[in-house]
């Protein structure tokens, strides 16, 4: 539902045992025709997805969190500690920033709708947080007696998660966005021995990162 295509906006739906389950609900972002995307409705109704299991706190993952609880989602977050902390920071930030350019360009006239609105607002960004239900990293959390997932460290950012989801007897994991092997500031990414589906966040997978010291680049 995202993330396919272009970079940003990365959603995943699952439905099993007449669940559905979404793994991140991120903003689309850059260029226009791609925030447009992020005014179109929801591809399902939001009051009728069961809960988000959440990678991490990057706004192109959570950012669109706000628009599901202001249109009827009542389920779980489920997120790794840091995360949430994170995720409330960013999307009260979004929430501003949204305000802003709605009323800047209803100030100079520039939007083309009769009125600019917010994506969402303020108030919107912190009704999400009554929705968070934290779990450690290698902790299995049940949706059903038949459905369940945990975290896995990503190494990506603080509180960053793949998540191995497991139904019935197959297991799907969902990458997240991945860190470098040998990250200064975290722990390296866990490694996964198997799994029946792989999801796997691609973005920089036709790339070739230089060799660099990481050390001599930060300090
Ligand atoms: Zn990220």
């Amino acid at each position: 539902m995202g993330g396919a295509q272009t970079v940003t906006g990365s959603k995943s739906l699952i439905e099993a045992d007449g669940k559905k389950i979404l793994i991140d609900s991120g903003l689309f972002q850059g260029l226009k025709h791609l925030r447009r995307l992020n005014r179109d409705d929801f591809p399902v109704d939001p009051a009728s997805i069961e809960c988000v299991i959440l990678t991490h706190a990057h706004l192109d993952h959570c950012g669109c969190i706000p628009v599901l609880v202001k249109n009827g989602f009542k389920g779980k977050i489920y997120c790794t500690l840091p995360t949430k902390e994170l995720t409330e920071i960013i999307l009260k930030d979004s929430g501003k920033i949204q305000e802003e350019d709605a009323n800047r360009a209803n100030k100079y006239g520039y939007s083309s709708h009769t009125e600019a609105k917010p994506l969402y607002t303020v108030a919107d960004a912190l009704a999400v947080n009554n929705h968070f239900s934290t779990h450690n990293y290698e902790e299995w959390v049940f949706i059903t007696p038949n459905i369940k997932f945990q975290f896995l460290n990503a190494g990506h950012i603080l509180g960053s998660a793949m998540v191995q989801l497991k139904i019935h007897d197959k297991t799907i994991v969902f990458s997240g966005d991945i860190g470098r092997k040998d990250p200064l500031l975290l722990y390296p990414p866990k490694k996964i021995k198997s799994a029946d589906y792989l999801v796997l966040e691609s973005t920089y997978g036709d790339r070739e990162h230089d060799e660099m010291d990481l050390k001599k680049s930060y300090f």
